[in-house]
């Protein structure tokens, strides 16, 4: 493969260090040089302004000016994902004895998650790059995301999952076609192979591994829409599922840009990050008060936070101490409430990952962590239809009826 520096990557202009702050020419590149730390797109923004992104695509395009994308960006098929809709959560925020809740419900995305966005932008940027193949190890939502978007763009796809996964989450990404290996292993194995791999094939884009710092940009697309659809404004709180904590990193990323640029008001926020006890490295780390978390072994139904060595864990805990936020877990129990309760109050089916933000909510509201009065917004990053099974021994028909009126008022459910 061919690689050269990028010649038309929109606003990026070179990747720095997030450890060292070394830097790099933009191209094909992950890790510094110098100390093996994660590599971070810089920037030199132009001219953007509310108006500038108002007259934008209804997608994520809107924020090209922010991303290391190409500037024709929109002219080349994508999945077009973001802009999912901000809801106003009244019954879930009186449920919980909160005053002002929104959900960013980002269930509406094509494949069904907020992995469309990150997504989006690494093909955006892989292709610029020069790579022909777009890959990942994935927990499942990035599978299905990867499989569409490579399937629209016309190249091949090459996807590795631990064996154990959904099987909604299988279905869903085999249904593109691609070339789809499950692992006789967990993520963490699967994210090892995945590196190796690259080394050998040069023209693969993993896109969460060789081609992350233009992946993890994606992210910051989640932060930008909620400040626009709050009315160009930040909230004061905010709950975030953390996986890797590549989605939590980004959005205050999106936060600290919007208020340099003068997009929105600087003002004090509070991010929170949401663990399943059964994988909550980060959570436990918060709790512990420690600078580093230690990796786990992942036993959760939340298969898609089920990574038990976070790329981001450190990061996260930095945005949460900063912030005056924290990192919390919820038990699978709570997970499973937590679908139901924002199902049941808002008429949104959140997949597990969903859940897990809900649990955490509610728990963090119940010991007064988050401020009941302060305007809160929760992420539901995925759709319940892919995890099914993580409600299917819980919810149940309220009857079952012969179709007579006599069976109906027999039934005493009028
Ligand atoms: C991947 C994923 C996340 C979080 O991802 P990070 O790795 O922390 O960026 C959250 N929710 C869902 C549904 C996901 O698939």
């Amino acid at each position: 493969m061919a690689l050269t520096s990028a010649t038309n990557l929109g606003p990026a202009t070179a990747l720095t260090c997030r450890e060292c702050g070394t830097t790099r020419e933009l191209g094909p590149h992950y890790a510094c040089e110098e100390c093996f730390g994660p590599l971070e797109i810089s920037y030199d923004f132009g001219d953007v302004t509310r108006e500038s992104i108002e007259a934008g695509p209804r997608n994520i395009w809107r924020y090209k000016g922010l991303l290391p994308v190409p500037s024709h960006v929109e002219e080349t098929p994508n999945t077009e994902p973001g802009l999912t809709r901000l809801v106003r959560a009244d019954h879930l925020a009186e449920t919980l004895g909160l005053s002002k809740l929104w959900v960013k419900d980002d269930s509406g995305n094509p494949t069904h998650s907020f992995k469309d966005r990150v997504v989006a932008v690494a093909l955006a940027a892989a292709r610029e790059l020069g790579f022909k193949v777009l890959a990942c190890p994935s927990t499942g939502n990035l599978a299905n995301a990867v499989a569409a978007a490579a399937a629209r763009a016309g190249i091949r796809s090459a996807v590795f999952v631990p064996s154990d996964l959904e099987s909604q989450k299988i279905i869903t990404t085999a249904v593109y076609g691609g070339t789809f290996v499950t692992v006789d292993g967990n993520y963490d194995d699967v994210n090892r192979l995945a590196s190796e791999i690259a080394g050998e094939q040069d023209d693969w884009a993993f896109v969460n591994v060789n081609v992350r710092p233009y992946y993890a940009e994606g992210s910051k697309t989640l932060g930008y829409e909620i400040a626009e659809q709050l009315g160009w404004r930040l909230p004061d709180q905010i709950v975030v599922p953390v996986a890797s904590g590549s989605q939590l990193t980004k959005i205050d990323k999106a936060f600290q840009e919007f208020i340099k640029l003068g997009l929105v008001e600087d003002k004090p926020y509070k991010v929170f990050g949401a663990q399943a006890a059964g994988c909550d490295p980060v959570a436990n780390a918060f709790k512990q008060g420690w600078e580093v978390f230690r990796p786990v072994k992942p036993d959760t139904i939340a298969k898609s936070l089920a990574i038990g060595n976070p790329a981001d864990g450190t990061y996260v805990l930095d945005i949460a101490r900063r912030t005056g936020g924290a990192v919390e877990d919820v038990t699978d129990e709570q997970v499973v409430e937590g679908i139901r309760l924002l199902a049941a109050t808002e008429g949104i089916f959140g997949e597990t990952a969903g859940g897990v933000t809900v649990g955490v909510l509610k728990k963090l509201t119940e010991s007064g962590a988050l401020d009941p009065s302060a305007e809160t917004v929760i992420i539901n990053s995925g759709d319940g239809l892919k995890t099914l099974d993580a409600v299917a021994p819980v919810v149940a028909p309220t009857a079952n009826i012969a179709p007579s009126l006599d069976a109906f008022r027999a039934a005493g459910i009028a």
